[in-house]
């Protein structure tokens, strides 16, 4: 390829999420000394929180079989998908047209705990999106009338890493999620299956549930439940904190005005930075940080830029 330099007049933003944003910062030199020499990469700024604290929400779906139709019936025969992409196509309406979580609910699953630890999802459809191989099978719903809870653990413990292993750009970076590392992420596990299968035991529900399919009523135990979970899990796709905010450049990697510590003019502005998940979604946090980051840069900018 051909070399090209920009230079930027007032300052850089870094925005490319949580996984690129740290495999960038390393490849240009920041991060851990002993792993950019490992690389022969110049270090500009040795900063070793690069790419450490990586979390995500993990979360799992248990699958029921319904005594009423669910939007399985209409989307599981060929008929019944063109049927809702007309719709969708003419008029923006049908089962096309809506979220794909239709309910759902933050909770405290015990008695002491002062915020939710759980997030649950109702969905009134059932299909994987998990599936052995290298490539992920389409969502198609079951052919039979069914729906899905799924859950996750709000506030995760765990904490992963991201990092280059090359100095090549072009080589993804390692992911290691390190799921499930804590006695604190295991237990919201147990307790999501309990509380998933409360919801579903109680009325109204349980009147239109006609049975757990999967992982089954015979998964019952902590250990069952957890091996299942281990097996079945997947990420709900928030990954963040792996350029984590903070004062202390030993523990973080940008300050609270998401300048990266020790480069001059540098930011980092999108889920990278949060230092600790959110019990939520991740979109609108993540608007909120660049729109924090707008007047950060406007104040700190000494006028128009020329
Ligand atoms: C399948 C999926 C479903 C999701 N569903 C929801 C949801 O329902 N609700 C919700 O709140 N959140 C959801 N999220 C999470 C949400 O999308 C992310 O948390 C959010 O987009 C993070 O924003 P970001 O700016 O940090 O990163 P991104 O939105 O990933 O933006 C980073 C950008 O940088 C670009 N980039 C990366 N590397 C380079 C490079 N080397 N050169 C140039 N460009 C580069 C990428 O192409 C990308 O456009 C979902 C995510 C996924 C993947």
């Amino acid at each position: 390829g051909v070399r090209r330099q920009a230079n930027a007049r007032a300052e850089v933003l870094l925005a490319a999420g949580a996984v690129n944003s740290p495999q960038l910062l390393e490849l240009s030199g920041v991060g851990d000394g002993a792993l950019l020499r490992q690389f022969n990469i110049p270090v500009i700024a040795d900063s070793p929180a690069v790419g450490r604290a990586l979390q995500d929400h993990l979360a799992v779906s248990y699958f029921f079989r319904s005594r009423v139709p669910t939007l399985n019936d209409q989307l599981a025969p060929f008929l019944g998908k063109v049927r809702a992409a007309l719709r969708y196509a003419l008029g923006r309406r049908g089962p096309l047209a809506m979220s794909v979580n239709q309910a759902g609910a933050f909770l405290r699953s015990r008695s002491e705990l002062t915020r939710p630890n759980l997030h649950i999802y109702f969905n009134p459809a059932s299909y994987s999106t998990t599936t052995a191989g290298p490539r992920r099978r389409l969502m198609n719903p079951d052919p039979y009338p069914g729906f899905l809870m799924s859950y996750n653990t709000c506030r995760p413990m765990s904490r992963g890493s991201i990092h280059i292993r090359s100095s090549d750009p072009l080589m993804s970076p390692a992911i290691v999620p390190n799921s499930l590392a804590t006695d604190a992420d295991v237990r919201d596990v147990y307790d999501g299956a309990r509380v998933v299968r409360r919801i579903a035991a109680a009325a109204p529900l349980a009147e239109v549930t006609e049975a757990e399919r999967e992982p089954g009523p015979g998964m019952q135990s902590d250990p069952d439940v957890l091996a299942d979970f281990r097996r079945r899990a997947g990420t709900v796709f928030h990954p963040c904190g792996t350029c984590a905010m903070g004062a202390d450049p030993r523990t973080s990697v940008v300050d609270p005005r998401l300048r990266v510590h020790g480069v001059t003019g540098l930011r980092v502005v999108d889920a990278s930075i949060f230092p600790n998940i959110t019990s939520g979604n991740l979109n609108c946090p993540t608007i909120m940080v660049a729109e924090k980051a707008a007047d950060l840069i406007l104040e700190d900018s000494s006028g128009p830029v020329a």
